[in-house]
């Protein structure tokens, strides 16, 4: 039998409202509003085609004795129905994301224009075709292949050189799934200038600093004793500022590094020489303790390596007051190895925990300004385990103290005098 016909603001309302709640569910969903109404848009299709599928075969066989106003609003239902399809289809080719659908095995279904662009697809040839046999050579096949739910982040567009993508997959229909893949060259670019810029502004300065910083120490604090105080306030701002400069540089540096230099790292040196800065910068006002039972050293860059650990030793002496303890641990654990420091200096409230290794945060300028830090340690020590695929863990109490510790996984410990290669 034939349904009514559907009054003809009813159906573009629904298809707006729809696309509104995909608009809506997208924001909240971290607030990738056209990945929404992409998702909307596809479902929408998908449905529409289905409903088509079970409409046809009545539709096209028009009951012989249907009345000519049945005949007519059938036609116009239909007519309607293939202009959303239509609508709908030209929007998602439309987008400046990637999307993809695949079928349960994973062949393309259905793919828009950016997926031509950046993925490299052709039409008609690669309707049908499975996609992972499409991208072979490719990051992308790999990350198929293993079949992970984790998205996949800065790649090399397989049909694009110069451009780099960021792909997530997503559950959708009956075992279908749905590909989406952002271009990601320019927040790329952008983050490269803000590099650039870093390291420019920091190196320009490094020189004229360098000079002040000399001139400062010649001048003789007896010469002109009323100078004195301003003189020394002098020195120790020009050396702040210089040591600033000098991190900045050691950021950006490590910012662009791949991989670091495979030497050995001879811990039960590496562990004397940090609990001997440590023991100067506390100067008697701290007891300063190390356990070390590892028996492994390191394999990864010493000079990077010696910087990481003894930031956390500085930073446990520089937040704990006079009368503390730190501990400085080298111990096996069942995955590695791990550095710690412990300290029972402020400690850090939770709130703040996430936060702490990102570039100048401090929970208190000024504690951080008065103790000589620059803001920047904790982001240093970051990106230097980052090289080396290590974790960083902070466990902290307020009031109780902090550990800061290092995991290394077995890839990068070396048997104590051993050959290099073992
Ligand atoms: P800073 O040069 O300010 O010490 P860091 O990057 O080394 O910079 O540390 C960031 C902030 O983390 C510090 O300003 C301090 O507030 C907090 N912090 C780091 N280590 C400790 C610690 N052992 N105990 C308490 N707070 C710490």
């Amino acid at each position: 039998m034939i349904q009514p016909a559907t009054p003809s603001w009813k159906l573009p309302a629904a298809l707006a409202a729809t696309l509104l709640v995909g608009a809506v569910l997208g924001w909240l969903a971290d607030g990738h509003v056209a990945v929404g109404v992409a998702l909307v848009a596809v479902a929408e299709v998908v449905l529409l085609l289905t409903r088509i599928g079970h409409q046809t075969p009545p539709m096209m066989a028009t009951p012989a004795a249907a009345s000519p106003l049945q005949h007519d609003r059938f036609m116009m239902r239909s007519r309607r129905i293939a202009s959303s399809l239509r609508d709908l289809r030209n929007a998602a080719s439309q987008l400046p994301d990637a999307v993809v659908l695949l079928d349960r095995q994973q062949q393309i279904r259905w793919f828009n224009h950016a997926a031509e662009n950046l993925l490299g697809l052709r039409r008609p040839q690669d309707r049908g075709a499975p996609l992972q046999q499409r991208m072979a050579g490719s990051d992308l096949a790999d990350w198929l292949r293993r079949g992970t739910q984790e998205p996949l982040s800065d790649i090399a567009a397989p049909g694009q050189a110069d451009s780099q993508i960021n792909v997530s997959m997503l559950p959708f229909g009956d075992h279908e799934q749905l590909l989406l893949a952002r271009d990601i060259s320019h927040l790329n670019r952008l983050e490269q200038i803000r590099r650039d810029f870093v390291a420019n502004v920091s190196h320009e300065l490094r020189t004229p600093l360098t000079v002040i910083h000399g001139y400062l120490e010649l001048l003789d604090l007896e010469d002109v004793p009323e100078l004195a105080p301003v003189l020394s306030e002098m020195r120790a701002q020009s050396k702040r500022m210089g040591q600033i400069v000098e991190d900045l540089l050691t950021l950006s540096r490590l910012e662009t590094q791949h991989q670091v230099a495979d030497e050995r790292v001879p811990m039960a040196s590496l562990l004397a020489t940090v609990r001997k800065e440590a023991e100067a910068l506390s100067q008697g006002r701290h007891r300063i303790v190390l356990e070390s039972t590892a028996e492994a050293d390191l394999l990864g860059s010493p000079k990077d390596l010696h910087s990481a650990l003894s930031n956390l030793v500085s930073n446990a002496v520089r937040y704990t007051p006079t009368g503390g303890s730190i501990t400085i641990r080298w111990q096996r654990v069942p995955d590695g190895a791990v550095y710690s420091v412990s300290d029972t200096g402020f400690g850090i409230p939770a709130t703040h925990l996430a936060r702490l290794t990102e570039r100048f945060y401090r929970i208190s300028s000024s504690r951080s300004r008065d103790s000589g830090g620059t803001g920047l340690g904790l982001s240093i020590v970051k990106h230097v385990l980052n090289l080396h695929q290590a974790q960083l863990q902070i466990d902290s109490t307020p009031g109780v103290g902090s550990t800061f510790a290092c995991h290394f996984g077995h890839a990068r410990l070396l048997t104590p005098g051993g050959s290099d290669d073992d």
